[in-house]
């Protein structure tokens, strides 16, 4: 009889899209695509429709410590992904946890959503700069993300090789940078670089208004394309792939911008 092998674990740290767009959500539905075991640490909780965030509940630090110890010392994970983190208070427990863990770490800066909506308060994005980022394997922030981590605008491809040298300082590995939101551009244009090499993942920028999600499922694909044991360009690849049929497929939903879909 064959005994059935555990798929790679992936954990994610995230807030929760009632929704079901982004967030935690996002990234099971990414991690069940890809063929991993998802696993989730929820910081908060977000009360979100295709129309934007409606209200926000912080889980409390107890809690976040208590799903992280749960699901580390039992089952194990072979990569994390860190998305809305919430709060300095939230943000600062989690870099506690992830000092020391021995496995690849995605951050994915997010502070603010599509709508407008604050997923990182306070002096929130100070802590996932100066603690959550130094622990990171690969940073994904995108041009906004990089604005408000860097204070650097970018207008052009030149003015994200200077940004990602700004991220790299900050102490992740790598830093993907992401270009999707670049003026004028038909293509999704992202640079990875870990200060000694560069390459570009290009791919062309899709029409469709239903875009909701695609960062939180880049970093969830990122994430678990390293568990299943790729190296990190070629995991980058594979996820920007990945996030690219799921915006070609996304679709209407409620009365605002739909979802990414990953049923593709
Ligand atoms: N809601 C939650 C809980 C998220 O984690 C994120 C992104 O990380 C968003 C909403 C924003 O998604 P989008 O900007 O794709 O609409």
């Amino acid at each position: 009889m064959n005994v059935p092998t555990a798929p790679p674990r992936v954990l994610t740290v995230a807030g929760s899209d009632s929704g079901g767009g982004a967030g935690i959500q996002a990234d099971l539905k990414t991690m069940l695509a890809l063929g991993v075991h998802g696993m989730s640490v929820i910081t908060a909780v977000t009360a979100q429709n295709s129309l934007g965030v409606h209200g926000t509940w912080d889980l409390p630090a107890e809690a976040v410590r208590a799903q992280f110890r749960a699901v580390v010392d039992d089952i194990g994970v072979q990569a994390v992904k860190t998305g809305m983190l919430a709060s300095a208070e939230l943000a600062g427990t989690v870099a506690d946890l992830l000092t020391g863990l021995d496995a690849p770490v995605v951050v994915d800066p997010v502070g603010v959503s599509k709508h407008g909506d604050a997923l990182l308060r306070g002096d929130a994005p100070d802590v996932v700069r100066t603690r959550l980022l130094p622990l990171a394997t690969v940073a994904t922030p995108n041009l906004d993300e990089v604005t408000r981590l860097t204070g650097i605008t970018v207008t052009d491809e030149q003015g994200m090789r200077a940004a990602a040298d700004a991220v790299l300082a900050c102490g992740p590995r790598w830093a993907l940078i992401k270009g999707g939101h670049l003026p004028g551009s038909t293509e999704c244009a992202d640079l990875l670089t870990d200060g000694r090499t560069e390459r570009w993942f290009r791919a062309p920028r899709h029409p469709g208004p239903h875009t909701h999600g695609t960062g939180c499922t880049l970093a969830g694909a990122l994430a678990s394309y390293l568990a299943l044991g790729h190296d990190v360009p070629t995991a980058v690849g594979l996820a920007k792939t990945y996030v690219t049929g799921a915006i070609a497929a996304g679709f209407p939903l409620g009365a605002g911008i739909g979802p990414v879909d990953h049923g593709h």
